[in-house]
């Protein structure tokens, strides 16, 4: 019998892992987006957000899409209790018994308590307890990333001039026009951004956090770094004991 050599690099988890529910927080900028679709490939499990929630209901005309469109023509914002309501819906749904990933909600306490006392219940499958993950890139390299952003105005290509610069500056490589600056890719807009997620997100961080059930991935790094980080927390919350 030949032995196969140890082929991980890292102790990632296998196909019969199952996830359960794992809440992705980042700032605007960390890459969530990617991460998250990283993450429904590898486990096979769904990515539930309220964007598309929200668009869904309304798309089917269902009862809770109905009065979300009309609190929105009105030019309000949708309640937590509908926005509850189109969660525990959605988590009825067969394709969510190993675990999904979630994009935008919780996005207050009230919610996130929502969400714990729904995934308790046992007619929710897995029954296993929200985790948290919070995306974490520095204040300058989230700067960089912005305010560096570049597109362009004819085949929509999005440049970066630190990370993903054009061969010529300022010029697209694909088809020779002069990109531009979105006028909200600016140092200010991001400030006032990240001031608005801090004060959203840290009631949320500090909920997870009390329980045991926040951890941190170091966003620094490649896409692929970045998502190892991610499941190694994942990893370690689904293992660390829970009184
Ligand atoms: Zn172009």
């Amino acid at each position: 019998m030949t032995q196969t050599p140890e082929s991980r690099p890292t102790a990632l988890a296998g196909t019969d892992f199952v996830p359960g529910p794992v809440l992705l927080l980042g700032a605007p900028g960390v890459g969530k987006g990617t991460q998250a679709q990283l993450l429904v490939t590898k486990y096979n499990i769904p990515q539930i957000s309220t964007g598309d929630l929200l668009r869904g209901n309304i798309a089917r005309g269902t009862e809770l899409g109905l009065k979300a469109k009309e609190i929105m023509s009105s030019g309000h914002l949708v309640d937590d209790e509908i926005v509850n309501q189109m969660v525990l819906h959605r988590l009825q749904e067969k394709d969510t018994h190993r675990g999904y990933i979630l994009d935008g909600y919780p996005r207050n306490l009230e919610q996130a308590t929502f969400l714990d006392h729904t995934v308790a219940d046992p007619i929710y499958l897995p029954r296993l307890p929200v985790i948290a993950v919070s995306i974490v890139v520095s204040y300058d390299k989230l700067l960089a990333r912005i305010t560096g952003r570049r597109n362009c105005p004819v085949c929509k290509h999005i440049y970066n001039v630190c990370a993903n610069p054009p061969k010529v500056a300022g010029v697209c490589d694909l088809d020779g026009a002069s990109l531009t600056q979105r006028g909200d890719d600016t140092e200010q807009v991001f400030i006032e951004r990240m001031k608005t997620f801090q004060a959203q997100t840290a009631p949320v961080i500090a909920h997870y956090h009390d329980q045991g059930r926040f951890e941190e991935a170091d966003g620094n790094q490649g896409v692929e770094a970045v998502n190892v980080a991610i499941e190694q927390a994942i990893l370690k919350l689904r293992r660390a004991p829970r009184g």
